[in-house]
């Protein structure tokens, strides 16, 4: 198979490319306007294979998109591209409007003119899977609930509306218009290669570092964590077995308050590197909790028994192996770490392809 796939220079994408490139033999088109999040330092494990190919390229160009429809032929497209962080998302709107719900109306259009035109056979067995998260849902504050596929929307934050918004397009387009489309809700994820804004990422590196560890609020928003590697997998097993026109939740069966995951990653740090900062005696002292983020969501948990039942996936890691094989590999990737916090993949970049 050929699988077009957007923002595959980000954390979930590279994951699903790495995943693809490593344990099939299918072809890869990696499409990513490369913004501050996309760093192809994580592709380089299998960048060097003639199954790989990348293309610079922002989703809401559509004549550009039109262009690689019709160069690559694509059997599956994977749509992950998108701008990812909440805070982002509550100082600066716009980009989350333009990319992820712009941007998805121009991956739509895009996908429909190149799907009308194949024959047959191919027109029926085409994908079009769109990655969504769980924040489509709302808040789950003060019950037991668990998010299911027919959890009514209710977004809180700009992230959380844009990433809605979008979902509803790809639904629209299937019902109206017959376009093949799978959607995967996910939850939290975790693991290598997560840019160091995020939460387990930046707490890893500002402990190694002897910096302060910024918990919002209280510390108590429960999220149910995946490891990125089992989020890949589910992906993969999605476009290629789901059924068309139906969404999956997918999750880890780890609901775990923010400050548990923060203690976590202190007491996995004393065992694995004990030799701390001058002056820092234990890393849960570096903890300091700030004003909270508005309109932050208590609660998120997901219900992932549809895509266990109906597609047998269900995740390897459980939080406490995910979490520490993520702490080694921080601990082991001193090189791409620098590299994202200096920001020099992106004159890397500017070498890697010069012209
Ligand atoms: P990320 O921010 O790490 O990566 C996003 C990628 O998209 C980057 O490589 C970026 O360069 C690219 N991109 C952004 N705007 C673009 C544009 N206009 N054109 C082309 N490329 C563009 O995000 P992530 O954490 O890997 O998330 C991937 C997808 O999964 C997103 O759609 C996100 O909503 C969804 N998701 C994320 C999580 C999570 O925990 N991270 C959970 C559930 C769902």
């Amino acid at each position: 198979m050929r699988f077009l796939i957007t923002g595959g220079a980000g954390f979930i994408g590279s994951a699903v490319i790495r995943h693809i490139i490593q344990n099939t033999e299918h072809e890869v088109l990696n499409v990513d306007k490369l913004t501050y999040a996309g760093n192809l330092e994580s592709l380089s494990s299998i960048s060097n294979y003639s199954r790989y190919q990348f293309s610079q390229t922002d989703i809401c160009n559509r004549a550009a998109l039109d262009q690689l429809f019709t160069d690559f032929q694509p059997d599956a497209v994977m749509h992950l591209a998108a701008e990812s962080h909440v805070d982002r998302s509550i100082s600066g709107p716009y980009a989350f409007i333009e990319t992820n719900i712009i941007g998805t109306y121009q991956m739509l259009e895009a996908s429909r003119a190149y799907w009308l035109g194949l024959n047959e056979k191919k027109k029926a067995t085409f994908r079009f899977h769109h990655i969504s998260t769980d924040e489509v849902y709302g808040d789950l504050e003060g019950t037991t609930d668990l998010f299911t596929e027919k959890t009514p929307y209710s977004p809180s934050s700009p992230y959380s509306a844009s990433k809605a918004s979008s979902d509803h397009l790809v639904r629209a387009w299937n019902r109206t218009y017959g376009l093949p489309i799978l959607v995967t809700n996910c939850s939290n994820n975790y693991g290598p290669y997560h840019f160091p804004e995020k939460l387990i990422p930046l707490m890893i590196l500002n402990a190694l570092q002897g910096k302060a560890l910024p918990v919002y609020g209280n510390g108590q928003q429960i999220r149910d964590w995946l490891f990125v590697e089992d989020h890949a997998r589910a992906l993969y097993t999605v476009v290629t077995q789901g059924q068309v026109g139906e969404t999956y939740n997918i999750g880890g069966h780890n609901e775990k308050a923010n400050i548990d995951v923060v203690l976590t990653i202190c007491s996995l740090l004393e065992e694995l590197a004990p030799n701390k900062p001058q002056g820092i005696e234990r890393y849960r002292d570096l903890i300091t909790y700030v004003k909270d983020r508005p309109g932050h969501d208590v609660r998120y948990a997901i219900d992932a028994s549809k895509i266990e039942r109906e597609l047998g996936w269900t995740p390897k890691e459980s939080f406490e192996t995910g979490l520490r094989k993520t702490v080694e590999w921080y601990l082991n990737n001193n090189e791409w770490v620098e590299h994202v916090q200096s920001g020099e993949y992106q004159s890397w970049l500017n070498k890697q392809y010069q012209g």
